[in-house]
């Protein structure tokens, strides 16, 4: 498989460089050059498969240059020993909703599984092997836990993870500000995810600082962590064995993102619901084709608190045939005039897979209380946006909701909703008495160079 940019189809990379680059030089996002996909023998065999062999197989798939399979098995493998569900994810039915569990990791949210992976794969490559690289990672909570727990310790690797200061939830930052080591440096910056996100994007458009300083990033544009969500999408699919609308909790567009490749490499599904929050760009663009950002606003559902969904590039390249002039023409709209709108057929060929919903702090607290009133059964409130946006669609299938996070990150709002406290999970029962260990630092460009080389030197 060869890969090239959004924004300039002549570029021919392999997987590797893709991965260890993140974004492409040009700004844009690194993509596939053609998806083909499964015939229905191969889902068939695919359908056998337990969780591990089957994300080998779908991993595998996008990185054969590179890699062989026993290589990317033992990768699989080993990425998730640590997890405290046998086949990774788990699947709980409650009426006409099926919840796909992703949030049984050391760090219990979904980006765990795509994140660990993505540690091991580093060990496997020789530049990381020969020299020190530094990964610069902007979260809006559960990103930066995931990215610290998978690569802490790791040998040439430093990682630096911007969080927007006092924006996510206590629970989330204590995750992520104690279980790192030496090689892990936390900023607080004083800002939103947008502007933490915003930072890390010119320092990798700055060849001379990112070559300076061997950088690499993991966020959501990194290809690699689309491939390793595609593969639950699968998995469910095999284990129900019927086809559903997926509703998917959004913020970055990278997991719904990875269920539409899933759909490109043959799976059959429904429709593909988008939740937001009250930041509700992507609703407000499937709905009326126009993209245009505001600004972030605080909500309980922090990790979905962008106003950039970085990944809906991505689509827009597909939908446009993969049109990268298209895409340029959007982008430099966006940079000079603060939006782009879609013409009539990209906004149609988007629904006919999507349908989007934003959902707002009273309601996610109602669903909570709703659900447990009724189940006896607490979401977290990522999760809760998506089992409320699964209501407005009904097209006689069935859905799945994909819980993105274990509700313990977010025990002040759940306390808020029904007046109980969760328990700690296993994976982090210690977590109250650890020292956290992270530096705030301005929103400035400047001042996060400096912060890393400092600590580079
Ligand atoms: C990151 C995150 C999301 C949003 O996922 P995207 O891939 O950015 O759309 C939703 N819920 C939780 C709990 C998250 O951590």
């Amino acid at each position: 498989m060869k890969y090239f940019s959004t924004r300039d189809k002549k570029l021919d990379y392999d997987f590797k460089s893709i991965f260890v680059r993140g974004l492409s030089p040009d700004g844009g996002l690194f993509v596939p050059k053609n998806i083909v996909k499964f015939s229905n023998e191969n889902l068939h065999h695919l359908s056998k498969l337990n969780y591990f062999d089957l994300a080998t197989e779908i991993i595998y798939f996008f990185c054969k240059e590179n890699f062989s399979k026993e290589k990317v098995n033992k990768i699989v493998k080993k990425s998730y020993s640590n997890f405290f569900s046998e086949n990774v994810v788990s699947i709980k039915k409650f009426e006409e909703i099926t919840l796909l569990e992703l949030y049984h990791g050391p760090t219990l949210a979904f980006k765990d599984i795509a994140m660990q992976v993505i540690g091991n794969l580093y060990s496997e490559i020789e530049i990381v092997k020969n020299k020190v690289i530094n990964i610069v990672v902007a979260t809006s909570g559960d990103t930066g836990s995931a990215a610290i727990s998978a690569l802490n310790n790791k040998k040439n690797i430093n990682v630096f993870v911007l969080h927007p200061h006092n924006k996510i939830s206590k629970n989330q930052r204590k995750i992520m500000t104690t279980i790192g080591s030496d090689n892990i440096f936390n900023l607080a910056i004083e800002g939103n995810f947008d502007e933490c996100q915003k930072i890390v994007k010119e320092m990798f458009a700055d060849d001379k600082f990112r070559e300076r300083i061997n950088m690499s990033g993991v966020n959501s544009i990194n290809w690699a962590r689309i491939i390793c969500q595609v593969v639950y999408y699968f998995y469910c699919y095999f284990k129900l064995s019927k086809k559903t609308n997926f509703s998917v909790p959004t913020g970055n567009f990278g997991d719904i993102y990875a269920g539409y490749i899933a759909k490109q490499m043959g799976l059959p599904m429904g429709k593909l619901i988008v939740a937001t929050n009250k930041n509700d760009i992507l609703s407000r663009v499937i709905n009326s084709g126009s993209y245009k950002p505001n600004e972030v606003k605080s909500t309980l559902t922090p990790s979905m608190d962008i106003q950039i969904a970085s990944n809906f590039e991505r689509l827009l390249f597909d939908i446009s045939n993969q049109n990268d002039e298209r895409v340029n023409v959007l982008m430099k709209d966006l940079k000079d005039k603060g939006s782009f709108d879609l013409n009539s057929s990209e906004r149609k060929t988007i629904l006919e897979s999507f349908t989007a919903v934003a959902v707002d702090d009273t309601e996610t607290i109602r669903v909570i209380r709703d659900f447990f009133n009724n189940f006896g059964f607490v979401l977290d409130p990522h999760t809760a946006t998506a089992v409320r946006a699964s209501y407005n669609v009904k097209n006689d299938l069935p859905t799945v909701v994909l819980g993105t996070a274990h509700p313990y990150k977010f025990a002040d709002t759940i306390k808020m909703a029904i007046n109980k406290d969760v328990v700690a999970p296993e994976q982090i029962a210690s977590l109250p008495d650890k020292k956290e260990k992270f530096d705030i630092v301005d929103r400035d460009l400047k001042k996060v160079k400096n912060y890393i080389l400092e600590k580079t030197k």
